[in-house]
């Protein structure tokens, strides 16, 4: 910048323009500006905008400027070194760096016309404080309770709404209102004691005036023999072999009291750390070797229930203590709740969690500290948490690397969090350590090139063995009449026997709903969805027909609405349907389902997950939210009650991702004890990913999917882009398609497939196509993605195929 020449900014506007927006700086404001502080900037006819300064300089550019109307931050929220790194993740994903800004800030640094303000919790309704405007706005609030700010500037009739509404929030008027905000729920266990004023022998005399049986009898005199006054009731139940609803006559007679004990869901947690486990041999040698590891990029490859968090907590603990900053990526917060609890209870109150589903504030809280490297030293946090602004980053563990949802899908940019993670390490010059059992065949590709540094943990913690897994043949047990419902003998034989252990069942099935389709039996009508190319699958419980893509319903008719025919039949089965079959073949037990039917209230995920690990539950039947990360102590077998839909997939990751699963959910079974099972029911007994899974196998599979990988031309050895083209109008999606991939073709040759309609080729209303590009390491990819910009662009600029939407995908799932 050259003193008494005019100042200049390049400015990151939230939006999809890869071109920079350049502002003139007014004299006033000169002097408080610096890279990395928002401002507010008006953009075509009447918007303002919050963006973020990302150069400062003295060219004038062509183009008549206009001036930045105010300095909202006194300080940067992101620095260069950020900046930069949000610049990667432009180019490499091939969106605008506003898109990155976007998926990257907290929203309540995102003012924008159509925000929404309330008041803020805090502000004591002391009116003569405020300025005339204020006052406004106020009242307006106190009526309406929540005002967009373009209905602001309305109420005010001014232009440079933005820098007054952020003055409004720093004075603690008024807030960004939240769409969710994260309630803390208190964990309860059930409990059992004596009711007040009755003493043991009371209770005996009490309970002989009575009418009672034998069982009763012998609960009662159990339960006084217990060393302690209140004792978890569950367990109690499940250790005596007693059946729960035996305490209601107890409990009559006022002898018993059964009541909800609040749990500290942290308890030590809150002051300050417990002390470290003790590693065993396998797990010390890990840790050393990752302590001072040669590469920079590290592969912790650990059989389930191997302890590899244990290893983590050890090497956290290491970064910390040299002042280094560490970011732990999760898969999915929500999903993992066990994994924090324990990660807190080492390190207590120095764990922030970055976490979507708390409040705005909370999370632009927890990004300035990280900006100022203040509190939290650790932060847990799925994909986004790897845009916060670390200062000084030593260490990126990323958790379950294998995991499908590190990959954003959409808005862009569409980044694979696990990947980030490695350039991160790179350009914040720390050390990144990738974990889990059953690693992706990228990692394993670069552990084989020599890329990554790789650490094995190949027993169990505990030295319990691996379950046993038991592949069963449903296609012959249906012919011959064998099965009952859904279940094989087989699996109903075991899941007796682990209920006679006093152990609990895990029953796997990928599928929610009742049963995926209702199909006529007279035409062979199958209802579909109206804005997209899938059928409706069946939910019993709010009897109707959904689509899993765009959530649009019906309500279930028992006449065919093509033929009209009363000859509707359910085809195929969802975990809602298992529910119930289950609920027929154990009536005493009890059952719970976990799938995102069930799950959609707050906190319900949590509130299953303690009743099973208190067990209350003998049977939780689930998709695959059940085979992430769990650590259960008395699981003894894990049912898969199909395996085929998984195998069958159409997709080149489908045996990768069928092993991966399979292993996954299979791990939870016997984390605490000996002789625990696995039984997987399939059609294809003879298939080899099921062969691998039996032999816990993941070297084999490795090798037979690289050659496959090579000789089809794909990841890790062919980089893809994936291009979808989509318009409300099928002859505009197949013009533009065909214009996009012949130009692309004069480039790019044999290495562009397509255009094509996918498996399904409209979703909610639009028809798409797509096209595919498989371009080798050797071809320059920065150059291939430019050229590929160009034609991308040019489609779109065209006047006859106006509404043209092009979706880029890079590496895709
Ligand atoms: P993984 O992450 O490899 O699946 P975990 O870290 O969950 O394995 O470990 C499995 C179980 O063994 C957990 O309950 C954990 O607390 C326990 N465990 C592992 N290592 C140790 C150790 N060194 N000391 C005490 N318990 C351990
Ligand atoms: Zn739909």
């Amino acid at each position: 910048m050259i003193f008494g020449e005019a100042t200049y900014i390049d400015v990151i506007l939230p939006l999809p323009l890869k071109q920079k927006f350049t502002y003139q700086v007014g004299d006033e404001h000169v002097s408080s500006l610096e890279v990395g502080v928002r401002v507010a900037v008006p953009f075509g006819r009447s918007k303002i905008y919050a963006g973020l300064v990302d150069a400062i300089h003295n060219t004038k550019p062509e183009y008549e400027v206009k001036f930045v109307i105010d300095v909202l931050d006194q300080y940067p929220i992101a620095s260069s070194t950020h900046l930069s790194f949000w610049q990667w993740i432009a180019d490499y994903y091939m969106c605008s760096l506003g898109e990155v800004m976007n998926s990257a800030l907290p929203s309540s640094f995102k003012l924008a016309n159509e925000t929404y303000i309330v008041i803020h919790p805090l502000w004591d309704e002391d009116t003569t404080k405020l300025s005339d405007s204020e006052y406004l706005i106020m009242d307006a609030l106190l009526l309406h309770k929540r005002l967009k700010i373009q209905e602001i500037t309305q109420i005010l009739q001014r232009k440079t709404i933005l820098p007054f509404v952020k003055k409004m929030q720093d004075l603690k008027l008024v807030e960004i209102e939240e769409e969710i905000r994260e309630r803390f729920k208190p964990k309860l266990r059930k409990m059992i004691r004596l009711c007040d004023g009755v003493h043991p022998k009371k209770a005996q005399l009490i309970f002989k005036s009575h009418r009672h049986s034998p069982k009763q009898e012998e609960f009662l005199n159990l339960f006084l023999a217990e060393s302690k006054a209140e004792i978890p009731f569950h367990v109690f139940c499940k250790q005596h072999g007693f059946s729960t609803a035996i305490v209601k006559a107890l409990v009559a007679k006022g002898i018993i009291h059964l009541y909800d004990l609040e749990i500290n869901r942290l308890e030590q947690a809150e002051i300050s750390s417990a002390p470290l486990a003790l590693l065993n041999e396998e797990q010390n040698r890990a840790l050393e070797s990752l302590k001072s590891p040669i590469k920079r990029v590290n592969l912790l490859h650990g059989v389930t229930s191997s302890g590899k968090t244990e290893v983590y907590i050890h090497l956290i603990k290491q970064a910390i203590d040299t002042g280094k900053q560490v970011l732990f990526l999760v898969p999915e917060i929500a999903l993992t709740t066990q994994l924090v609890s324990r990660l807190k209870h080492a390190f207590g109150d120095l764990i922030g969690v970055y976490h979507s589903r708390f409040g705005m504030n909370e999370r632009a809280e927890l990004w300035r500290d990280v900006k100022s490297n203040l509190r939290f030293p650790i932060i847990i946090g799925a994909r986004s948490s790897v845009f916060l602004p670390f200062e000084n980053l030593g260490l990126i563990i990323v958790d379950e690397e294998h995991e499908s949802s590190f990959k954003q899908q959409d808005p862009a940019p569409r980044y694979q969090a696990r990947d980030v993670a490695v350039y991160m390490g790179h350009h914040y010059k720390a050390s990144v350590l990738l974990g889990t059992a059953t690693p992706s065949l990228e990692t394993a590709y670069n552990v084989h090139k020599g890329k990554y540094g790789v650490v094995f943990l190949k027993e169990r913690f505990g030295g319990f063995s691996l379950p046993k897994v038991h592949i069963v043949d449903i296609a012959h047990a249906y012919k011959r009449k064998r099965m009952n419902g859904h279940f094989s003998e087989a699996l109903l034989t075991s899941m007796q026997e682990t209920f006679d252990r006093g152990e609990q069942v895990l029953l796997f099935q990928n599928r929610r709903g009742y049963a995926p389709q209702q199909e006529c039996q007279s035409c062979g009508h199958v209802p579909q969805c109206k804005h997209c190319d899938v059928s409706l699958t069946y939910h019993k419980s709010s009897r109707n027909i959904r689509c899993h893509y765009c959530g649009y319903s019906e309500k279930v008719t028992s006449h065919c609405k093509s033929c009209s025919k009363q000859d509707v039949k359910l085809k195929g089965f969802g975990t809602e349907k298992i529910e119930d079959e289950l609920k027929e073949l154990f009536p005493d037990r009890v059952i719970t389902r976990m799938d995102l039917d069930t799950t959609r209230k707050k906190n319900a995920y949590e509130t299953i997950l303690n009743a099973f690990e208190e067990q209350e539950i003998d049977v939780l039947v689930g998709t695959q939210m059940i085979s992430k990360g769990l650590d259960f102590s008395s699981v003894g077998l894990v049912g898969v009650l199909s395996a085929d839909q998984m195998l069958n997939f159409p997709d080149f990751r489908a045996f990768e991702r069928a092993f991966q699963m399979l292993c996954q959910v299979s791990g939870r079974a016997g984390r605490k004890k000996a002789d625990s099972e696995v039984i997987i029911q399939t059609f294809q007994p003879n298939h080899e990913v099921l062969k691998l899974v039996e032999n816990h196998d993941y070297t084999k599979l490795l090798k037979s999917q690289l050659v496959e990988r090579q000789s089809f031309r794909y990841p890790p050895y062919f980089k893809l882009i994936h291009i979808t083209v989509r318009h409300r109008n099928r002859r505009t999606v197949d013009q533009a398609s065909f214009l996009l991939a012949n130009s692309l073709r004069s480039v790019f040759e044999h290495r562009i497939l397509g255009p094509e309609y996918p498996s399904l080729d409209r979703m909610k209303g639009y028809y798409q196509k797509q096209i595919l590009v498989k371009v080798e390491h050797s071809l320059s990819y920065p150059d291939s993605k430019e050229k590929l910009n160009r034609y991308v662009n040019a489609v779109l600029s065209q006047v006859s195929l106006r509404g043209t939407k092009i979706r880029v995908d890079v590496d895709p799932n």
